[in-house]
């Protein structure tokens, strides 16, 4: 599953993961995370996320 990165901060979502903080389980998949899930690290929107 590809990583995502944020263009703000270059923080990586990465998908094998999740982020447990936001209620995103782990392998769940970058087109599961929803437009109102936000950058962990900086709060950047979803859409400032580009595929690596
Ligand atoms: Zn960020």
């Amino acid at each position: 599953m590809p990583v995502r990165t944020c263009t703000s901060c270059d923080y990586t979502y990465d998908p094998t993961e999740g982020d447990p903080e936001a209620g995103i389980p782990p392998v769940a998949p970058v087109e599961t995370l929803t437009n109102e899930w936000i950058c962990p690290a900086c709060g950047a929107i979803n859409e400032e996320f580009e595929p690596d």
